[in-house]
């Protein structure tokens, strides 16, 4: 068998050369679909192989299928990081192993998990009366709510969101049989609170820092109309909510602390790797009311809550782990420091289109995502796109809006420098002028 100490410094040694040069590998994997899994054996070995064999394979199979979401010049999307603390907490976290199935199963789980989500709340700026948890990701997030949501009001049948809300709204309310109801947008690609008919609706979802172009849905109009018709509102600002540590964009997140649940990935803008998503609420004994459920083997004389009672799965991962270390190790001031970087090279990408002829910003930018395309069809940005990707250098994504294909510049790693954002500019007028 492997020795354990060697390994780790392997895959520890591997894992820190990997972050130095995840900068000069093609960004998004070049293989065809198929080819990875042609490289691999049909079977499990019979025979127990060194964990060196596993290293190498990772090198030789798996690397060329990778497309690197730690690259600094990952714009696609929203862009992510698995910070060094939030990687080596995650390897903290499988070595202990932990099963928070109830409070006794790991005390420390269940109790770092409720002070970091309120560190976290503190941090974006949200009223203590606000409870959180940690969710695998903000889809769970969404139907959770919407569960609660429906049980509170069994007979409205309907869930709300924008034109533009993720298709996670969408997803719940088909696993949960609802209607889904999508509201359409104003000029600047905000839900229309007057078109929202919430009435008859168990829930509104409301989007600060829609997925295509980052808008802002009107919460402080929406949560008024929440409240008179006794609606569940939701606010996912699962890619935003990170930037309400800055308190110069507190504005933007006017009257979600009037919601009833909010999500935020960690995940997403704030540096902790894949997965960690917290859900707040206003209402965690709704949770606990649509959730709870402790069969007599799991029952326990313990004066506890357990969080396996406000969420949908029994056992969960001790996610607080990442969630601590980032916090700590990056503080307040060096991840409030990261984001306005992100936020100073989006508007410097931004002003750069705006300069060129025969390029245009299409969105109003509030966060570090910049929509725009250049002129022509949408055929012609599409393969602009096409062109810019097969090269390797960085990626970028899209989305279509205004009923035209758009281009979508998203800086949220926090490797990427000034001259990663030139060189995706340079590339992209290179190919266009290409083309
Ligand atoms: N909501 C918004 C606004 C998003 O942008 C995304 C993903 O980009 C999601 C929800 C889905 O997030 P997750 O992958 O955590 O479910």
């Amino acid at each position: 068998m492997s020795d354990f100490r060697e390994d780790g410094a392997l895959a520890l040694e591997w894992v820190a050369s990997y972050l130095e040069r995840a900068g000069e590998l093609p960004v998004l994997s070049q293989v065809e679909p198929g080819a990875i899994r042609a490289a691999l054996p049909g079977a499990a070995p019979d025979d127990p192989e060194p964990f060196s064999a596993v290293v190498d394979d990772l090198d030789s199979i798996l690397l060329p299928g990778i497309t690197h979401w730690q690259s600094p010049r990952f714009f696609a999307y929203f862009a992510t990081t698995g910070s060094e603390p939030g990687v080596l907490a995650e390897l903290l976290v499988a070595g202990l192993n932990q099963v928070g199935i109830l409070w006794r199963t790991s005390p420390a789980l269940q109790e770092l998990e409720e002070v970091t989500v309120d560190w976290l709340r503190q941090l974006v700026g949200l009223p203590a009366e606000f409870r959180g948890h940690i969710e695998d990701t903000a889809s769970t997030g969404v139907l959770a709510a919407a569960i609660v949501a429906r049980s509170l009001t069994p007979d409205r049948r309907v869930l709300v969101c924008s034109e533009h809300a993720h298709s996670v709204g969408e997803k719940a309310a088909r696993l949960l049989g609802l209607e889904l109801r999508k509201v359409p947008t104003d000029d600047v690609y905000r839900m229309r609170p007057d078109l929202m008919r919430e009435h008859d609706a168990c829930l509104v979802l409301a989007t600060i820092g829609t997925t295509g172009m980052a808008s802002l849905d009107p919460v402080p109009e929406i949560a008024e109309r929440c409240a008179a018709a006794g609606t569940w509102l939701h606010v996912d600002a699962a890619y935003a909510g990170s930037a309400a540590i800055l308190p110069e964009l507190h504005g933007l997140f006017a009257g979600w602390e009037r919601a009833d649940s909010i999500g935020v990935n960690p995940h997403k803008w704030l540096g902790v790797p894949m997965d960690c998503s917290v859900l707040w609420t206003r209402r965690q004994e709704e949770f606990r009311a649509a959730f709870s459920l402790v069969p007599e083997f799991l029952r326990s004389p313990d004066d506890a809550l357990n969080l396996s009672e406000v969420s949908i799965p029994l056992g969960r991962r001790f996610r607080a782990l990442k969630l601590w270390a980032v916090l700590r190790c990056y503080g307040r001031r060096g991840l409030q420091e990261r984001l306005r970087e992100h936020l100073r090279l989006a508007e410097l990408f931004e002003s750069w289109v705006r300069a060129q002829p025969g390029w245009e910003v299409t969105a109003p930018r509030h966060f570090s995502l910049v929509c725009f395309r250049r002129e022509g069809s949408d055929a012609d940005n599409e393969r602009l796109l096409g062109s810019v990707n097969d090269t390797g250098e960085v990626f970028l994504s899209h989305t279509r809006f205004a009923d035209r294909y758009q281009l979508r510049m998203a800086i949220g790693n926090f490797r990427t420098t000034e001259e990663d954002v030139r060189l995706a500019w340079d590339l992209l007028r290179r190919e266009a002028a290409a083309l």
